[in-house]
């Protein structure tokens, strides 16, 4: 029994000593791949230009601003508080606005139409100021997650869940 357990002791240290060794090596693969990275200068290529937006190029996407095609503006109807109607004036300024890229069916093919939703406030005679709101829609718990998830007009969305607002 004794013998029998001696044995599996020191098979199991010669698997500990094994294991040691491959994860030292390992180490050490992974060390000279990383050196080797480093000091391989950097193949360059001539008369080859990849595609694409180009090392240190300025990226157009962040320095374009979306041209809205429409602009759609949202105003609150009614007093939240005492359900008068609310009269938005012709100076007001929105509070809020986004963009919605919209895929639309044309005759033939798809467009991409991009909206600018603004939103207003209003205050009403009784002294209660009312904001047109993005719509919200279902809220999807998941026990565990650290947020819910919830379908917003309120940002930037593809055609899919465009449509599930609907
Ligand atoms: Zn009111």
């Amino acid at each position: 029994m004794r013998g029998k357990l001696l044995r599996g002791l020191r098979y199991r240290q010669r698997l500990a000593r094994r294991n040691n060794r491959l994860a030292q090596r390992e180490d050490a693969q992974a060390q000279k791949a990383d050196k080797d990275l480093k000091q391989k200068p950097k193949a360059k290529k001539f008369g080859k230009k990849s595609r694409g937006k180009q090392p240190g190029a300025k990226g157009m996407w962040r320095t374009t601003p979306l041209v809205p095609n429409i602009t759609m503006a949202h105003q609150p109807g009614n007093c939240a508080a005492c359900n008068a109607q609310l009269e938005i004036a012709a100076s007001s300024k929105p509070y809020m606005g986004y963009y919605v890229l919209e895929l639309e069916k044309q005759e033939c093919g798809f467009e991409v139409i991009c909206q600018l939703h603004h939103y207003y406030e209003a205050t009403c005679g009784c002294g209660h100021q009312t904001k047109a709101r993005p719509g919200q829609g279902a809220v999807s718990v998941v026990p565990g997650r650290g947020k819910d998830l919830q379908l917003q007009e309120y940002s930037l969305v593809g055609p899919m869940q465009a449509a599930l607002h609907r």
